[in-house]
């Protein structure tokens, strides 16, 4: 049973489960249209950490349809191509970003995660949102015209509608009978933050060099987001942390800017080591009132930089579609349908990229030419 409002649609009360970008951008959509909205999350805060993130234009008409455009600009770094180059450091082609989110954004941004998530959580927290830290679900209930959830915290909520928006590693997924799991794409990635070079101006990628990739994204004045990637390595070998001196040793071979943004990592920097890994739930996400989106249905290898920005497209379309006033059992199968190509398309060409990058001798493999298609069909507004 819902709660009353004075809404005039049929969703006046969602539960959401997972406050990342999927979450964050639902709780802020559904909020600012009346619904009253639960998120609970694992975690003791919101807030972000550390790392960068490369932001398409479609991610940002998102965000600006929320309202947290403008705060995220002012401390992220715009940009409007990117740069294919050799191991050594020339350049082999540029590639112009076309205006995914309008002739009035940037093709491209990028951004501290840290940021993205703390303006997110400060965002979430003042539209009312009824946000519940170090909570899970632990039971669901379906009544057919709504959805009692049992939490952790031994409380329960009835809603109209529960969303899982928990991640590639979806508790919600299981619960509600879908039972795909994330598989391993045969790549490890290395990242860190370090010093922006006052010449680097965009995203660049090196091709040819000893690994499969190298590339960076400069996401503030001063800061910018260095990776590589190779094959999957053992982590017992890794260990725990990794640090910039095992970064500097696997990132030999490359010069130009990554060459030098490598040489200035202190032996001790923070650095990331982790396997990509992808998931691809088929149409629908959705079993009665209970709906998965963002990572936990679809979770692409980030080398066409849009895993987020299908977050929160999944996001703002859902809650638009919410909040439309037509009932929300129409609503399930016509967000599928609206949502289900795209997403696919942009997963499968990132599986394509991702297996050309591992096996650049394959006949026709042509990484910019897929990321330019990509990039191209995503200016079809979502
Ligand atoms: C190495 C790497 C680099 C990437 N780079 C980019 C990039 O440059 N650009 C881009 O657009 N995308 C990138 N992505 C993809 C992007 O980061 C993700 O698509 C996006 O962050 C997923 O957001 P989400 O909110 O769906 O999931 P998550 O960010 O995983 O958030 C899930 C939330 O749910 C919570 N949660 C989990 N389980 C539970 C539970 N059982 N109960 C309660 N809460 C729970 C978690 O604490 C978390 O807050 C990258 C991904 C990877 C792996």
């Amino acid at each position: 049973m819902s709660e009353s409002s004075t809404v005039d649609h049929p969703t006046r009360r969602v539960l959401i489960v997972g406050g990342g970008i999927t979450g964050g951008v639902l709780s802020l959509a559904l909020a600012q249209q009346g619904v009253s909205v639960v998120l609970v999350d694992l975690r003791e805060s919101l807030g972000g950490v550390g790392h960068g993130i490369t932001l398409q234009g479609n991610a940002l008409k998102a965000f600006r349809s929320v309202g947290i455009y403008d705060k995220l600009a002012e401390r992220s770094f715009p940009f409007s191509h990117l740069r294919l180059k050799t191991a050594d450091g020339h350049v082999i082609a540029e590639i112009p970003t076309p205006p995914m989110g309008g002739a009035e954004l940037p093709g491209t941004m990028g951004a501290v995660r840290g940021d993205l998530a703390d303006i997110l959580a400060e965002e979430v927290v003042a539209a009312g949102v009824d946000v519940r830290l170090g909570v899970t679900l632990t039971d669901i209930d379906d009544h057919g015209d709504s959805v009692t959830v049992t939490l952790s915290d031994g409380t329960s909520e009835t809603v109209d509608l529960l969303v899982g928006a928990d991640g590639i590693r979806s508790k919600v997924r299981g619960m509600i009978g879908i039972e795909d799991q994330p598989r391993p794409v045969g790549m490890g990635i290395w990242r860190t933050v370090a010093k922006r070079p006052v010449e680097m101006d965009c995203s660049e990628m090196y091709y040819g060099g000893p690994k499969y990739k190298a590339g960076y994204t400069p996401i503030s004045e001063d800061l910018c987001y260095a990776f590589l990637l190779e094959e999957n390595l053992d982590r017992s070998f890794i260990g725990e942390g990794a640090r910039g001196s095992e970064l500097k040793e696997r990132g030999q071979g490359y010069g130009g800017i990554w060459g030098e943004v490598r040489d200035s990592l202190a032996d001790d920097a923070v650095v990331n080591y982790q396997w990509i890994e992808s998931i691809c739930v088929e149409s629908p996400w959705y079993r009665g009132r209970s709906i998965i989106i963002g990572d936990a249905a679809h979770a692409c290898p980030p080398l066409i930089a849009q895993g987020a920005a299908m977050c929160a497209e999944d996001a703002v379309i859902l809650a638009e579609m919410l909040t439309g006033g037509d009932p929300i059992d129409d609503v399930l199968p016509a967000f599928m349908a609206r949502r289900f190509p795209r997403v696919k398309m942009v997963l499968d060409n990132s599986l394509t990229l991702a297996e050309w990058e591992i096996h650049p001798e394959t006949e026709g493999a042509d990484p910019g030419r897929i990321m330019g298609q990509t990039l191209h069909a995503l200016v079809e507004p979502a």
